[in-house]
């Protein structure tokens, strides 16, 4: 097998996918490896094959398309990757749960350069190698000219029984494992300078989420939780929605995320915190007498009635909607 360093010859040759048969592409942009405890089989047969010890499995999707979820002006196929690996792998979080791999769809115009697929796919391979997630298999299919879409599906396991969205019980406190606004903050600076840089744009080109705060939730007792990926008010209301309760945040306990984003894009920052997407924090409620796990912040509490209030005054949920802008 061929190193990363015996490939950048190659790197600006301009071969694009059309260049190449399948073979030629696969062998170009996978990257070399081999199949880790518990794969049975990995790529190169007609599907993966896996032991799963705990005999249950989490299944989670997330697709990614070039003009709606990413431009090339500021992203890199190795943003893209990382970011599409992180979106599935929160995903499994919020269920309390651990990644253990991934299957990965490129579907894309013949005229997209090779190393744009290989950079793709080595940035998956690394964003998944960090959290010791195997890379199961994939597909490749062409598109229409300007067509590029990634999907990534991830499988994953949970000791117990997961955490869903249906839990929340009025008194339980609401909690966020992480900060709050980054990713919507690092759009807003791209949107203003597409060369903008700096661990706003970084966060939102590349998000970080902390995975172990997942299982560290539901170990600690969490009775909801999900990943904040369309912003904190249209979450928070998907488990009030789910749980039949209200969540009820302060904005005093929100006040030091704004804070964080404020010297950056100054009055955007209460936006960013409450409607910022793509933030993958985990959002969760915990009964009252629950020590919160380590990095944990409460935000809240969860009280009859319905939707998302802020100290008191009922929200619209705002934030991302696929299909309604
Ligand atoms: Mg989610």
């Amino acid at each position: 097998m061929t190193g990363r360093r015996g490939r950048q010859a190659d790197d600006n040759d301009g071969t694009v996918l059309a260049d190449l048969n399948e073979a030629q592409i696969l062998a170009q942009v996978l990257p070399p490896g081999g199949a880790p405890a518990g794969v049975l089989v990995g790529p190169g047969d007609d599907t993966a094959y896996l032991a799963v010890p705990s005999g249950r499995v989490l299944v989670t999707t997330d697709a990614m398309v070039l003009g709606r979820d990413w431009l090339d002006e500021w992203s890199s196929a190795a943003d893209v990757g990382t970011k599409c690996v992180a979106q599935n792998a929160a995903d499994i979080a919020s269920m309390g749960g651990v990644t253990t791999g991934v299957v990965v769809t490129l579907v894309a115009d013949p005229q997209t350069p090779v190393r744009w697929a290989r950079d793709l796919s080595y940035a998956i391979a690394d964003a998944c190698a960090r959290e010791g997630i195997a890379v199961l298999g994939g597909d490749l299919s062409s598109a229409p000219a300007g067509v590029r879409m990634v999907s990534i599906t991830a499988v994953g396991e949970v000791s117990g029984a997961p955490v869903l969205r249906s839990g929340a019980q009025v008194g339980d406190v609401v909690a966020v494992s992480d900060a709050l606004g980054r990713s919507g903050a690092g759009l807003l600076l791209l949107q203003g300078d597409p060369a903008a840089r700096g661990p706003l744009v970084d966060y939102h080109l590349r998000p970080t989420p902390s995975y172990a705060q997942g299982p560290a939730a539901r170990d600690a007792g969490a009775t909801s939780m999900l990943d904040i990926s369309d912003g904190l008010l249209r979450d928070a209301d998907r488990i009030a929605d789910a749980s039949g309760v209200r969540l009820d945040l302060r904005s005093d306990a929100l006040q030091v995320h704004v804070d964080a984003l404020a010297p950056t894009v100054g009055d955007a920052a209460w936006d960013c915190v409450l409607r910022g997407g793509e933030e993958h924090t985990l959002l969760a409620t915990f009964p009252s007498d629950v020590v919160l796990p380590d990095g944990w912040r409460a935000i809240g509490t969860v009280a009859t009635g319905s939707g998302v209030a802020l100290d008191g005054a009922a929200q619209e949920p705002g934030g991302w909607d696929h299909f309604h802008g």
